[in-house]
C-alpha cells in the first residue's frame, strides 16, 4: 500500500518537473524570438493527410524552396518595422512524417483545447523526423488532395508550444494560398491574434485592414496576415492568392514585437 503510495507521488512529481521544464524551454524561445537578434529556425513537417498516391507525389516533390515566399514576407515586413535582422528567419523542410497528429474540434470546450494542447505537444516530441538542430518553431503540414477534399478544416498556431498545424492541398495551384496559412500559423506561435470576427469571418476594423486610411474604404486590396481575408465588397471575401498582397499591420508587429524601435 505503502510502496504503491511512494510509487504514485514519485510519478506525479516525475510529470510536473517535465511540464514544467517543457513550459520554461518554451517561454525562453518566446523571449528569445520577441528579442528579434537572432533568426528564428522553423521546421516544417509534411504528412499525407488522406494517404492518397497523388498526395504523396507531391510531398515527395517538396523542397525547403517551396516555402521560400514566407521567409521573403516576412523579410520585406521586419524591414518595413526597421527589426534589423537578417534573415528574419530560417525554414527547413523536415523528412515527412508516418504518423497523424491529435484533431481538435473547431467548436472543442477550453477542457479539449487544453488537453489536446498538452497531447499535440508530447505527440510532436514523440515524433520527430529532423536531425538538424533543435527548432524554435515545429510546422506540421497535413496535405490532402484537391481531387478529394473540396474544403479544409481549420488551421491551428500554438504560441504556447511553439507548434503550428496547417491544412493544405496538394497541388503547385495552392502553393500560394498554403504559404499564407504557414505564415498566419506561424504568427500566432509569436504571439500574434487573429483580426477577424470568428462569426463572419470579415476582417476586424481597423485592424484587421491592410488599408484602413484608403478612401474609399471598400474594395481592399491586400490582406493584414492575422486577419485572413481581403473585404471586397460587403458580403464579398476573397483569400489572398500569394503572400505578396499581405501587409503584417501595426497592431500585429506591435504583438510580436516588431515595433520596439518605435517604442
Ligand atoms: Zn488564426
Amino acid at each position: 500500500m505503502l510502496r504503491s503510495f511512494r510509487f504514485r507521488t514519485l510519478r506525479i512529481i516525475l510529470l510536473l518537473i517535465i511540464l514544467f521544464v517543457v513550459a520554461m524551454n518554451t517561454w525562453l524561445t518566446s523571449v528569445r524570438i520577441h528579442s528579434w537578434n537572432r533568426p528564428v529556425w522553423v521546421v516544417l513537417y509534411p504528412i499525407n493527410a488522406d494517404g492518397r498516391r497523388d498526395t504523396q507525389a507531391y510531398i515527395n516533390a517538396l523542397s525547403a524552396e517551396h516555402f521560400d515566399e514566407i521567409k521573403l514576407f516576412l523579410q520585406r515586413e521586419a524591414d518595413r518595422y526597421q527589426v534589423n535582422l537578417t534573415p528574419v528567419a530560417e525554414f527547413y523542410l523536415a523528412p515527412a512524417l508516418l504518423v497523424q497528429p491529435p484533431e481538435v474540434e473547431l467548436d472543442a470546450s477550453l477542457f479539449e483545447r487544453v488537453f489536446w494542447s498538452l497531447h499535440m505537444r508530447w505527440w510532436s516530441w514523440r515524433n520527430d523526423s529532423w536531425n538538424g538542430p533543435e527548432p524554435d518553431v515545429r510546422i506540421y503540414l497535413r496535405y490532402f488532395s484537391p481531387q478529394e477534399s473540396q474544403q479544409l478544416s481549420h488551421s491551428l498556431g500554438l504560441q504556447k508550444g511553439m507548434i503550428g498545424l496547417v491544412n493544405g492541398f496538394a497541388s503547385v495551384d495552392y502553393m500560394g494560398t498554403n504559404n499564407f496559412v504557414i505564415a498566419h500559423e506561424l504568427m500566432h506561435t509569436f504571439g500574434a491574434s487573429d483580426k477577424y470576427s470568428l462569426d463572419t469571418n470579415e476582417p476586424l476594423y481597423p485592424e484587421g485592414y491592410a488599408d484602413p486610411d484608403q478612401k474609399p474604404l471598400l474594395p481592399q486590396t491586400r490582406a493584414e496576415v492575422m486577419a485572413g481575408r481581403v473585404k471586397v465588397s460587403p458580403g464579398w471575401l476573397v483569400m489572398p492568392q500569394s503572400l505578396n498582397d499581405v501587409v503584417v499591420g501595426p497592431l500585429t508587429a506591435n504583438e510580436i514585437d516588431w515595433q520596439q524601435s518605435l517604442h
